[in-house]
This record gives C-alpha cells, sequence and structure tokens, in this order.
C-alpha cells in the first residue's frame, strides 16, 4: 500500500484524508495541532462571542471511523524530497508521496516588528490570545482614573479591510455599543476608539460595490472609524506611522492585512512563487519535481492564464482542489484539471448585519446573516459542537449577554520550547 503524508489538517488536508480510497492509501497526517479548526469563527472567539472548544475537534475523534489515517503531531521542520522523508520536531516519516496543506500564515510585508509587537486572528490560540488582550484593556481602563490615559488604554487599530478585519471591527463596535454599558458601567463609549484602516479604497475588495458599502455604512453605526486609503509604515512603542505621515497612538493593533503561504523548510526555492506560494500545476503537482509531491488549498499557487493571481485563499478552493486530487489520485491517473467553481462569498459585520455575492445576485441584512448562521453551522464539524455554537449566538442574539469573557493569563509552567514554535 502506498503512503501518503499530508501535512496540514485544515480545510483541505482533512478533505483528502476522507476521500482518500482506504483500500489503496495509507494516510500519515502530520499538524502541529491535535485538532481540526474553523477559521472563518476564529473573529467570534477573539470577541469572546465562542470558545475555541465551538469550533475545534480533535483528529482522532475525526479519524475513529477512517483506520488507513494515522495522526501524528509536529512541527514540520524539513522536507527532504530526494529522499521523500519529512521531519518534524519529533520524528522523520518516509512517504511515496506527499500533500502540502499546511495553509497560510500572517504577512506583514517586511515589517517583522509587527510579528512582536501585533494581535491577530489566524490561528485559534492568536485569537484567543487577542481575547485575554481586549478583556486585559477593558479591564484596566475601567481601573483608570486618569481619563486621558483611559482613552489611551482603549484604542484599538484593526488593520485590513478584508472579511476578518471587517468581522473583527464590527465585534468590537458591538462591545462598545452594546456590551459596555451591561458590563463596564465605568467606561462611557466615548473613552473606546476603534479603528479600521484599509489600504485601498473599499472594504471587502473581492465583494460587489453594494456589499462594500453596506459594510461601510454598517461599521460607522457600530461607532468604527473606517479610514480607506491608509496604509500603515510601521508601528513601535504603540505609535502607527502611517504612509501620509500621520502619527497617532493605538494601544492595541490587530493585524489582518495580508497572508503568505506557510514556510515548508527544504523545499526546493525555484518551487516558491510570489506570497511565498509553492507552485502547481492544473493537477496540484509541485512544478519542478518528480510528479510525488502536491500542494492544495490556500499555500499553493495555480497560475491559470485567466487567473494569473491563482485562486483565492478562501474554504472552497481548497475543498475543491482537494476533492480534485482525491479523485486523481483514487483514479492513478491525471486526467481532470482543476476548475474552480465559484459559489460566492460573504461576510458578517454585526448582529443580523452580514452581506452575501452569490454568483448572479447580492443580497444583505437580517437575511444574509441567517444564511450566514447556517452555512457556518453547518460546516462546523462535530454534533455537539453545532449544538454549543447555536445555544451562544441565540442567547447572544436575544440578551447580548454571554459567559466567555473570561480573561485567561498564562500561567507559570516550563516553556515546551520541545513543541517546536
Ligand atoms: C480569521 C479568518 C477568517 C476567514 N474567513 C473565511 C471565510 O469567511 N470564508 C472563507 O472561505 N475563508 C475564510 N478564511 C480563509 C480560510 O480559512 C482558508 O482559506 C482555509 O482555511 C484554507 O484551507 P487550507 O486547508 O489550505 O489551510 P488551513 O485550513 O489553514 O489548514 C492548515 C493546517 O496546517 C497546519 N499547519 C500549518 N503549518 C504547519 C506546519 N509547519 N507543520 C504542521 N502543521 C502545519 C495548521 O495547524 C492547520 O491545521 C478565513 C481565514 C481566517 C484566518
Amino acid at each position: 500500500m502506498e503512503r501518503i503524508v499530508i501535512i496540514g489538517g485544515g480545510f483541505a488536508g482533512l478533505r483528502l484524508c476522507k476521500k482518500l480510497d482506504p483500500s489503496r492509501y495509507e494516510i500519515c497526517l502530520v499538524d502541529r495541532n491535535n485538532f481540526n479548526c474553523f477559521p472563518p469563527l476564529f473573529y467570534q472567539i477573539a470577541s469572546s462571542g465562542l470558545t475555541s472548544a465551538n469550533i475545534c475537534f480533535p483528529f482522532r475523534r475525526e479519524f475513529k471511523r477512517h483506520r488507513n489515517v494515522s495522526y501524528h503531531m509536529g512541527h514540520v521542520k524539513n522536507i527532504d524530497v530526494a529522499a521523500r522523508e519529512v521531519t518534524t520536531s519529533y520524528e522523520t516519516i518516509k512517504y511515496d508521496k506527499l500533500i502540502l496543506a499546511a495553509g497560510s500564515t500572517n504577512n506583514y510585508f517586511g515589517m517583522d516588528s509587527l510579528a512582536e509587537e501585533t494581535f491577530g486572528i489566524k490561528t485559534v490560540a492568536e485569537a484567543a490570545h487577542t481575547r485575554d488582550e481586549i478583556l486585559d484593556r477593558f479591564e484596566r481602563g475601567a481601573l483608570c482614573q486618569d481619563k486621558a490615559r483611559r482613552r489611551e488604554l482603549l484604542t484599538f487599530l484593526v488593520v485590513g479591510g478584508g472579511p476578518a478585519g471587517v468581522e473583527i471591527a464590527g465585534a468590537l463596535g458591538e462591545m462598545k455599543k452594546y456590551i459596555l454599558k451591561k458590563e463596564y458601567p465605568e467606561l462611557e463609549p466615548d473613552d473606546i476608539t476603534i479603528t479600521l484602516v484599509e489600504g485601498t479604497g473599499s472594504l471587502l475588495g473581492a465583494m460587489r460595490p453594494q456589499s462594500q458599502e453596506y459594510a461601510l455604512k454598517t461599521l460607522k453605526k457600530l461607532m468604527v472609524n473606517v479610514r480607506l486609503n491608509t496604509v500603515l509604515k510601521d508601528y513601535s512603542d504603540k505609535y502607527v506611522n502611517f504612509a501620509d505621515g500621520q502619527k497617532e497612538y493605538y494601544e492595541t493593533l490587530i493585524w489582518t492585512a495580508g497572508v503568505r503561504g506557510e514556510p515548508m523548510p527544504g523545499l526546493p526555492q525555484e518551487c516558491v512563487g510570489h506570497g511565498n506560494r509553492v507552485l502547481v500545476d492544473e493537477y496540484n503537482r509541485v512544478k519542478g519535481l518528480d510528479g510525488s509531491v502536491f500542494a492544495v488549498g490556500d499555500i499553493c499557487l495555480m497560475q491559470r492564464p485567466d487567473h494569473p493571481k491563482g485562486d483565492p485563499q478562501m474554504a472552497q478552493p481548497a475543498l475543491q482542489m482537494a476533492n480534485n486530487l482525491a479523485k486523481n489520485l483514487n483514479r492513478g491517473e491525471f486526467r481532470t484539471p482543476f476548475r474552480y467553481r465559484d459559489k460566492g462569498s460573504m461576510a458578517t459585520i454585526g448582529k443580523a448585519k452580514a452581506v452575501a455575492d452569490l454568483p448572479h445576485f447580492s443580497f444583505n441584512g437580517l437575511f444574509a446573516w441567517l444564511v450566514w448562521m447556517f452555512i457556518h453551522l453547518m460546516s462546523i464539524l462535530g454534533m455537539r459542537n453545532k449544538l454549543s455554537v447555536l445555544t451562544n449566538w441565540t442567547w447572544n442574539y436575544l440578551f447580548y449577554s454571554t459567559s466567555l469573557r473570561l480573561l485567561l493569563r498564562p500561567t507559570r509552567y516550563p516553556l515546551r520550547k520541545h513543541w517546536g514554535e
């Protein structure tokens, strides 16, 4: 039986684990986390609407019925394509075929200090950390007697006007508008500044103008200052320098402005293209190698004449690539080239406020929000998770109240350096 090693158990990797023929392939899934998670709802973890356990699901539970799949915890340290082996933080694994499905990571566009000074929502751990920092600012703000310092403490800047930026800015706006007076009576809405900056002239750049305008209007109603055509140059000692020369103080900066392919050490440099994405042909085979290495999802760049920048780094292309690659591998013949079928995109801005662009029409408001909730609920793994998410959403909808605003400070324990990061 051939052994396929898959690096990354996100949308694409998990789909491959389930679709590859068990009578033909033994599958070894390597992931640094022992669970699959659902990134579209990370912003709800950061804003205390949900907890990590609601949107994550352990691989070992998921693979109970897939006996040909084994899970190996580890962070990939090296890929040796000549020896056909992958080295992780713990072991070296031989493969017959290797599939890279490790997704993407934050892109700071060369401003490396941002990695240390800003918060993000790119992983579930980052989102939980960001939640703690937001709650920390609210608690410290509530204690601060000096009004000017309190207002400084409660300055939040979200960088990036894509779906993730719009969603987290909207969630912060709801905290300011509705939750503050219920739970932080010491604070006034005016004490809090939430700013969203976007480098281009519109929010939600990949969506239609009517959705972009709706998002802008809704964020303004949620007391979020939106600044378009505004580019951040650097951030140090809590001061942001913008490209137009302005310098402003922001206590907390949440970065959602860009992604790049997750680095895969050892992979020959000529296999990697724009945005650190691995170059693949239309069958997802990594270009320039012997045909035993594939890449799917966010990490890959499949350039076609009509798509010179590749497919969008979203869940649907990742899932569709995984389906197509599984079909070709199960057949043992590369006959079906990948073609992305755009099913549309959605973003939510706040309670009962979302936008949806389907291939032929767009809609927004309450109905879009209900559709958004339904689709996301269906996509979360595990019945228990679906039910707890639904319960949390219903409770929040009715009462704007959650018991999840918990500030979990890291306790003192030996640093787990052997975790590899
Ligand atoms: C905050 C946020 C909101 C989003 N909202 C939407 C949305 O609304 N709609 C939409 O379509 N898309 C959305 N996306 C994008 C979507 O999540 C990605 O396009 C999708 O997850 C890509 O799937 P993937 O399988 O390529 O990678 P992922 O799903 O990112 O999976 C990668 C896996 O690889 C593992 N991994 C990474 N590096 C290593 C390593 N070195 N060693 C071992 N394991 C590794 C990770 O732990 C992870 O499990 C959002 C993304 C984020 C971050």
